[in-house]
This record gives C-alpha cells, sequence and structure tokens, in this order.
C-alpha cells in the first residue's frame, strides 16, 4: 500500500517535472518523446516516417480519404461577413510568387525547372524570449537578406506579447508551435485544436495574420496534428536538417563550428534547417548563413512556399 501510493507520488512528480519542461526541444533529439532510436546526428523525427503509414487503426477523427488535401483552407476563417470588402489593414500583399512547394521529407523543392533549388530554409522554434536575442537573429538575417520562420509556443506569447509584435515588426514570419509545447500525436482532437487553434487566435490578434506554417513540438504531430495544422490553413511541417542547438550547454567549447558542421554534414538542396532561439545559435548565425552562402546557397522566402504539402 504505502509502496504504490510512493510510487504514484513518484510518477506523478516525474510526469509533472516533464510537462513543466517545455522550454526547449530537448527531447527533440531523442529523450522521452522521440520514438525509435534517434540518438545520431540524424535531422528527420522518426515519428513522421512511421507515422504517415496509417497508424493505430485510426484513433479517433477519421481521415477524410485524401488526407488533409481534402479541407480547404484558407477562407474558412472569415466568418460569412461581406464578399469583396478586403479589410483596409491588409496590406496589399507584396506579392510573393510561389515558387516552392514541401516534399514528403519537408525539404523545399522549385515547382519550375529553372529556378534555384539551391536554397534552404530557415528556422528557429521556441520562442520568443528576449528581445536582445530576437534583433540579434534579426539583424544578421537583414544583413544575409534572409527570412526565417519562428515558430513560437503560445504561452510564451501570452508572457509576451511585447516580443511577438518585435519579431513581426522586424520581418519575422511566425508559424505556430502550439501553445504549452508538448508532444500533440497522443493527444485528443479536441486538445490539439485548442493547442492550435489559441496559438493562431493571439497571433492574429496581436500582428494582424494567424501563421501559415505549423510544426508540432517534439517533431511530433502524428495524424490529429496533421489534421489540425490543415484544417487551420497551415502547412505541416518538422525539419530536413536539425542543427542540434538544443544539444548544446553553455559550458560547451566551440559551439559555433559544432553548430556549423551539424548543418553542412546534412546539407542538401532544400533543406529545412531546425534551430531555435539560443544564445549560441544567435551567435553562430551570421558564420553559419556565410558558410551556407559560400557553398552556394541562398536562403529560401518562406513565403514563397506553397501551403500545401506535394
Ligand atoms: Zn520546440
Amino acid at each position: 500500500m504505502g509502496k504504490a501510493i510512493t510510487a504514484l507520488l513518484l510518477a506523478t512528480l516525474l510526469l509533472s517535472a516533464c510537462s513543466g519542461n517545455n522550454n526547449e526541444d530537448l527531447a527533440q533529439g531523442g529523450t522521452a518523446t522521440a520514438p525509435a532510436a534517434t540518438a545520431e546526428v540524424s535531422a528527420a523525427p522518426q515519428e513522421d516516417a512511421a507515422g504517415t503509414v496509417a497508424p493505430s487503426a485510426s484513433s479517433s477523427p477519421a481521415p477524410k480519404d485524401g488526407t488533409e488535401a481534402t479541407i480547404a483552407p484558407s477562407a474558412s476563417a472569415a466568418p460569412g461577413s461581406s464578399t469583396a470588402t478586403p479589410p483596409s489593414s491588409e496590406p496589399a500583399a507584396t506579392e510573393i510568387p510561389l515558387l516552392y512547394h514541401m516534399n514528403k521529407n519537408y525539404d523545399i523543392v522549385p515547382n519550375e525547372e529553372g529556378t534555384d533549388k539551391k536554397v534552404v530554409l530557415l528556422t528557429f522554434d521556441d520562442g520568443p524570449k528576449e528581445a536582445e536575442m530576437i534583433n540579434a537573429l534579426m539583424d544578421t538575417l537583414d544583413k544575409h537578406q534572409a527570412k526565417a520562420i519562428f515558430f513560437v509556443n503560445g504561452y510564451r506569447v501570452k508572457e509576451h506579447p511585447e516580443l511577438l509584435k518585435l519579431l513581426h515588426e522586424r520581418g519575422g514570419i511566425i508559424g505556430n508551435h502550439s501553445w504549452d509545447h508538448i508532444v500533440l500525436k497522443d493527444k485528443s482532437y479536441v486538445e490539439v485544436q485548442k493547442q492550435i487553434g489559441d496559438v493562431q487566435a493571439i497571433v492574429k490578434e496581436i500582428t494582424g495574420e494567424a501563421p501559415a506554417f505549423f510544426r508540432p513540438p517534439h517533431g511530433a504531430g502524428g495524424d490529429v496534428g496533421k489534421q489540425v495544422a490543415a484544417e487551420n490553413g497551415m502547412l505541416y511541417m518538422t525539419w530536413s536538417v536539425g542543427s542540434l542547438d538544443w544539444e548544446m550547454k553553455e559550458k560547451d567549447l566551440a559551439k559555433t563550428e559544432t553548430l556549423v558542421k551539424n548543418v553542412t554534414d546534412q546539407l542538401h538542396s532544400g533543406s529545412n534547417i531546425l534551430m531555435h532561439e539560443l544564445p549560441w545559435t544567435v551567435e553562430a548565425l551570421d558564420t553559419l548563413l556565410t558558410t551556407l552562402e559560400g557553398k552556394g546557397y541562398s536562403f529560401v522566402d518562406p513565403r514563397s512556399i506553397e501551403l500545401k504539402q506535394r
């Protein structure tokens, strides 16, 4: 009896310790949540490789035959209202041609022959955390005329709406990384809907536009994450090149060299590069981007990517 209670207490403690630690993507490399063997320097989260093949006899929300493609996104958000009255706040969308799409490996691929395929997509997860880091990241991106997606968590946005505003005003493309940074794939449809929908709402409230990109925490969104992302008109992605910055510690030496090597070791056309809002990543970014440019890569504008995977 006493034993059982102790065990239960322990389990509860452990559980709360885990869920409380939603700061970084620490598990992305391969602790608790990562299925299969993930310790190695690879990138692609296994969840999806395996996950795409009709997993567990469909839990609840039956994946309508054609998966996410069936759900028409876009217009859905605007509830009724008038037809041809574009809200004046709409910044006359500086037409950015849709030149790229994302393939099943979450790589960026040109739609047509002749479009530069030696591109990479830059992404930073788990912010917004600090104005100083955000400004430094944006300074470096500006220097290289690069755009990036910042996948934010709702609980952080709620704590610091001004940081989301800063990111947006400085030209960062905001992505949805769920509210609490939890593993979504085993959660109920309703819960996932809330985790994702609440972020859409708060970002829209602050910046005027809801995110067009979704990345599940720990790369583990499952079918339910994919479905809800599609229902919200977002492109679902994990990544294809991990910088492994989430495994680094302040005391580690030569972090810039390590980060650059981690990326260049896996580098390929269309690389979808996962980084985080972390001090050493901020510091390494200029060297990384210079290195990538030196290898002939340029940085894809996320807004030139179609919002439907193919
Ligand atoms: Zn994350």
